[in-house]
């Protein structure tokens, strides 16, 4: 293959599908406070020999509807394959995927910097059982197998080898989530995200290195940015460069080589016989595709029309909840306004509480209140940022507080007025040495009538009177 980047890397993601039941059996997906393990399983799941697999329809709905919001071209017909392998956590020693025909191919996301990353793939298979190691891999004695996580669906995507960094790969799966979450088909409360990256680099002629089972999107990129080091290294020592499978050590955030890398015919897939060929419809593709909700990229261009920054929009439009809530906002509040608060302002108090914003209960009518409180310039900046944390801690009515506080802006300009005349007379020595030139003496005068009004002053108008006052005389 011919890159024009340095770096070169694609990644095979595997997303777990929010359905109650699992792929292939009733069984529920979702893990109960405290279970046991091996409790929530039946026969088909352990991977007993005579049981059956039927296929979950609402898992293949979920799927459907991830692959076209991917773009992509969908199988008329859904065939299931088995991969075999050798290994305690799949008990038939075969996985049931999908090999020679996926369900989706040929498909895209545009991420917010308009880059196009490609699909190659996206495939249904199940989750193998949980290996539970005491202490670490290396150390553990024994090797425990739970089943309760086995049968789960998954949906795998693949990339083409179209992103460029591991920056780049990050925005990639930031994007996947924000779409994920739009089409309400994975909980990021008890649903697994797990990575699988290639990387390779110009200096080694592209020969690539394979990261195995990278859990978390900070993970992924510290593996990639380790890959990328490493690779360089080699090539200095001029080491041999041999395709290889690596694991990922989030203790010691480094990489080390599984086996020199498998090919796909390694696992001998041969389709499987228990599962019919499942049609799928024009009709139902229509409808699906008709009943997918606004996705982030076009959120992101409608805030762009109403008038917001693009990064704003996209940052925005990224989170779901974030981006319903500017939507509601932004009918009767000014959209760059609310883009300030809930994009910029919000966002740092978030930080500051180590919070984020699905985690916080915000309603929008107090949100409301507050900016046409500040569009109406009723309060100031310094106390409207003052209500908005304490509205990220519990719902109240700004308005309501603002009366019951007395937190209403000091506009009155005779009040203003006074307020400044006795700030100059108190301090003639900060008059005289801004008059010489120091600006920091004008802006201790206008640091005086904030303290005195309790931040309830517009700077802007205090520093506008200050300096009519002193001109003056
Ligand atoms: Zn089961
Ligand atoms: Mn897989």
């Amino acid at each position: 293959m011919n890159f024009t980047s340095d770096i070169v890397i694609g990644l095979e993601i595997h997303l777990q599908l929010n359905t109650k039941t699992k792929l292939f059996c009733s069984c529920s997906t979702k893990p109960i406070k405290d279970e046991s393990p091996n409790s929530r399983t039946c026969p088909t799941c352990l991977g007993h020999p005579g049981s059956k697999p039927i296929l979950n329809k609402a898992a293949i709905d979920f799927a459907l509807k991830l692959a076209l919001a991917l773009n992509c071209k969908i199988t008329p017909q859904l065939i299931f394959s088995r991969k075999s392998y050798f290994y305690p956590d799949l008990a038939k020693n075969y996985q049931i995927t999908q090999y020679e025909i996926p369900l989706g191919e040929n498909g895209y996301i545009i991420l917010p910097n308009k880059k196009k990353v490609r699909i190659n793939r996206v495939h249904m298979e199940e989750d193998p059982a949980a290996l539970v190691h005491k202490g670490s891999m290396q150390t553990s004695p024994y090797v425990l197998a739970d089943y309760n996580r086995s049968g789960n669906p998954l949906c795998e995507i693949v990339t083409e080898p179209d992103l460029e960094s591991p920056e780049e790969a990050r925005e990639f799966l930031n994007s996947l989530i924000a779409i994920v979450n739009y089409l309400n088909i994975f909980d990021s409360n008890h649903c697994i995200i797990k990575a699988d990256a290639n990387i390779s680099i110009k200096e080694s002629g592209y020969v690539r290195s394979e990261v195995k089972n990278i859990s978390g999107f900070k993970e992924i990129e510290r593996a990639l940015f380790y890959e990328v080091e490493r690779q360089k290294l080699a090539i200095k020592k001029n080491e041999v460069f041999v395709q290889d499978t690596r694991a990922w050590d989030t203790n010691t955030r480094s990489t080390s080589r599984l086996r020199t890398k498998e090919t796909e015919a390694d696992y001998g897939y041969i389709l499987d016989p228990d599962l019919v060929v499942t049609d799928i419809t024009q009709d139902q593709i229509s409808k699906i595709k008709s009943d997918l909700p606004q996705l982030p990229t076009q959120k992101a261009e409608k805030f762009i029309k109403q008038g917001l920054k693009e990064e704003d929009a996209h940052i925005l439009a990224q989170e779901k909840s974030l981006a319903h809530l500017f939507e509601k906002v932004s009918i009767s509040i000014d959209p760059i306004l609310a883009a300030k608060w809930l994009r910029h302002e919000l966002s740092k108090f978030l930080n500051l509480k180590n919070k984020t914003f699905s985690e916080i209960d915000i309603d929008e009518t107090h949100i409301i209140e507050l900016l046409n409180l500040v569009a109406e310039n009723k309060i100031t900046d310094l106390t409207a940022r003052d209500l908005l944390e304490k509205l990220i801690d519990k719902p109240f009515s700004p308005q309501a507080y603002v009366i019951a506080n007395n937190l209403q802006a000091v506009s009155d300009e005779g009040e203003l007025t006074k307020l400044c005349k006795d700030a100059i007379k108190q301090n003639p020595q900060a008059v005289e040495d801004f008059k010489a030139g120091n600006s920091k003496s004008f802006n201790f005068l206008v640091g005086k009538i904030m303290a005195t009004t309790k931040g309830k002053a517009s700077p802007a108008e205090v520093s506008k009177i200050i300096k009519e006052l002193i001109d003056k005389n």
